[in-house]
């Protein structure tokens, strides 16, 4: 099978052809990645490819292996795999061994790192919100890990919702983080709510109620690509919004320059999704 004409046409991983990187996922037909690293390849002069590849949950560790024996360098990992990746690794950052998830692998030394935490903490940069600012984060998956460990290093008071409480509860235990599980996403109080969840690109709906919401909250939906019903309805209640592109610039920005060591094109890598 060759090359697929599409960059963001995504392969099964026994099917992949022989690339230098990839990101793994399942879906992940939708990830602009492939398009946001092939612009900096294109704009540095780099004769790479990077593909998105399709690995079902348990695969994981199987994939990894076949892309190394291809001779790919290194792995971004989406959704829903950071964590089972983890079980594949020989090593990994510290952050990552804390939160249990991970988004960036280099294959050769089964090395992984977590570019998620720093690229959503740069984009918080942009939103001038101060480190007293009471944080609600929905979800406690892969992201939901690295954002509510990050949030809470920077001093955020922190409250949490899952729609599964059991698994907010064993993250905050796992990753070490003081913070109030709510039974509901109740807004009440909290100047920035995360959206972590996976329900946007799901297309389905979260339950909650916007008319306690804080004047000049901060709605920010983690998914991009689709401006879904958390951010439609936080915006007509007034809230500023943020959708997850410039994280997924950031991210992928750490990701490159983690694997080649040369400053990321910022520039290009933005042009390419937006
Ligand atoms: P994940 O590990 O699969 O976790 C998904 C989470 O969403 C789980 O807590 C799950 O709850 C919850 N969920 C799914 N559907 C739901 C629904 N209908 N209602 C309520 N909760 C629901 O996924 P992930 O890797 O954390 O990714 C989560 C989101 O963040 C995705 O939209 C992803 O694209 C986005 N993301 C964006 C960036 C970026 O750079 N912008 C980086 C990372 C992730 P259960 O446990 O109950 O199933």
């Amino acid at each position: 099978m060759g090359v697929p004409q599409e960059l963001n046409e995504a392969v099964g991983w026994y099917d992949a052809p022989e690339a230098d990187y990839a990101v793994i996922g399942d879906p992940v037909a939708h990830s602009l990645s492939p398009r946001m690293h092939v612009a900096a390849y294109r704009e540095l002069g780099l004769d790479l490819r990077y593909l998105a590849v399709r690995v079902r949950a348990g695969s994981v560790g199987k994939a990894l292996e076949h892309l190394r024996g291809l001779g790919y360098k290194g792995a971004n990992v989406t959704l829903p795999h950071k964590e089972e990746a983890i079980g594949w690794l020989e090593t990994c950052d510290d952050f990552a061994r804390r939160v249990r998830a991970v988004n960036t692998i280099r294959l050769e030394d089964r090395y992984g790192f977590n570019t998620d935490a720093p690229g959503f903490l740069q984009t918080l940069d942009l939103l001038n919100l101060s480190s007293n600012t009471p944080a609600l984060v929905l979800g406690a998956g892969g992201a939901a890990r690295a954002v509510v460990a990050a949030l809470a290093d920077e001093g955020h008071p922190m409250r949490v919702w899952s729609r599964t409480r059991e698994r907010a509860e064993r993250m905050l235990e796992e990753i070490e983080v003081d913070a109030f599980v709510l039974d509901a996403p109740e807004l009440t109080e909290a100047g920035l709510i995360v959206n972590a969840t996976s329900a946007t690109l799901a297309g389905e709906p979260l339950p909650i109620s916007w008319e306690h919401v804080m004047p000049g909250a901060v709605a920010y939906d983690l998914a991009y690509g689709v401006r879904g019903r958390f951010l439609l309805d936080a915006e007509a209640h007034g809230l500023r919004t943020v959708d997850g592109l410039g994280m997924l610039v950031m991210q992928g920005a750490l990701s490159f320059e983690w694997w080649l060591d040369q400053a990321a094109p910022h520039q290009a890598m933005w042009e390419a999704v937006r």
